[in-house]
């Protein structure tokens, strides 16, 4: 494991999107997983992205990337808000 690098909470942020659509790379990808089993604030940033990315995957392909990073950002910013009031 020593070679696969955890990803920190908002590399993860970044990462979500290419994990979803099944882009991300293989070394990345572990990282991801492996972050995903020890941080439950990220598992449930994940489902919340899968529900997002599934509302925005209607979209046509170029707009697509801004507005999937608007709606990283939004759910992001929530869910930090949501955490830290918990
Ligand atoms: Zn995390």
């Amino acid at each position: 494991m020593d070679e696969v690098r955890m990803p920190t909470c908002e590399e993860m942020v970044e990462f979500v999107t290419d994990y979803l659509e099944g882009t991300l790379p293989e070394a990345d990808r572990l990282g991801f997983e492996a972050h995903l089993r020890l941080c439950v604030g990220c598992q449930h940033y994940l489902d919340q992205m899968r529900r997002t990315v599934t509302v925005t995957g209607a979209l046509a392909d170029e707009t697509q990337d801004a507005i999937s990073r608007e709606a990283l950002l939004m759910v992001y910013r929530a869910w930090l808000k949501e955490r830290d009031s918990s």
